[in-house]
């Protein structure tokens, strides 16, 4: 199989996971059974997409009327970040951009909820309405990785040739508004962290040559997974899969979103 693949932070958080889970997942495209979510679960996830809608719209430089938002949760949130949103730096804003960068044969892609660009900077915001996740997590996280590196990597993208000295990434979650968790990218990260990322897509394109995907030995995995019935793996039982309308964890996310992009 030669084809270019689009990859994303879940692509690769799955494959590292499970090679096996990758493949049945976004090679051979089985159905991954939309997990039933309870009603609280649900709840969450709306509220969660409505926020981020309505921050879209507030960088769009759209008028926001609180009074018109019906969900009492959802306006909480909106007047915590009028009180203690993060301070933002100065530049141009670009709300829900969605970049494509080359790595190898294949592309990654990310969306990203706000990206501000003044001349050879960078500042990504990410609004989170889950559980918060301490700084030290958050700096390994898939989504810190790669968002960074691809901002470094995206050349003329955005107009600008970026340096990685001065890319940075905050999450402000609406749990915790008076901390907002802000990652400072480097140079020396960058050379290291995409290299790591160029390794992975090194190994996907080893499995796509061999066309073998083995299972990973990790039963953990498998109880968060949805394909146990293709490897033989009931035995490790069904997890409880946390609600949670961001994306607190790749096992979790993966289980609870029926169709990634
Ligand atoms: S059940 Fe386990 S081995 Fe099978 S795809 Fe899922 S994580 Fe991989």
């Amino acid at each position: 199989m030669t084809e270019t693949l689009t990859l994303s932070r879940y692509r690769l958080a799955a494959f590292l996971t499970c090679p096996r889970r990758f493949e049945l997942r976004f090679l051979r495209r089985l159905p991954w059974p939309a997990a039933p979510l309870d009603a609280r679960t649900e709840t969450a996830r709306q509220q969660g997409d409505v926020f981020h809608q309505l921050m879209e719209r507030h960088f769009l430089g759209l008028p926001i009327i609180a009074e018109a938002i019906q969900d009492t949760k959802v306006k909480r949130w909106w007047s915590l970040y009028q009180s203690s949103g993060p301070k933002l730096p100065d530049g141009e804003a670009y709300p829900e951009r969605s970049l494509t960068v080359p790595v190898g044969k294949h592309v990654v892609n990310g969306r990203f909820d706000l990206i501000i660009l003044h001349q050879n900077s960078a500042h990504i915001f990410d609004w989170k309405t889950g559980r918060p996740q301490s700084e030290a997590n958050l700096r390994r996280d898939w989504q810190t990785r790669l968002y960074l590196a691809m901002l470094a990597e995206s050349g003329q993208a955005l107009g600008t040739r970026l340096d990685p000295n001065h890319i940075s990434i905050t999450y402000w979650y609406v749990n915790e508004p008076d901390v907002p968790r802000t990652i400072h990218y480097s140079q020396t990260w960058h050379e290291q962290n995409w290299g790591d990322i160029q390794e992975i897509v090194a190994q996907i394109d080893a499995q796509l040559v061999q066309d073998e995907w083995p299972l990973t030995e990790d039963l953990d995995a498998c109880r968060h997974c949805a394909y146990q019935a293709y490897c033989g793996r009931h035995e490790a039982g069904q997890a409880n899969v946390e609600a949670g309308t961001e994306h607190e964890n790749d096992a979790a996310n993966l289980f609870l979103e029926p169709d990634l992009p």
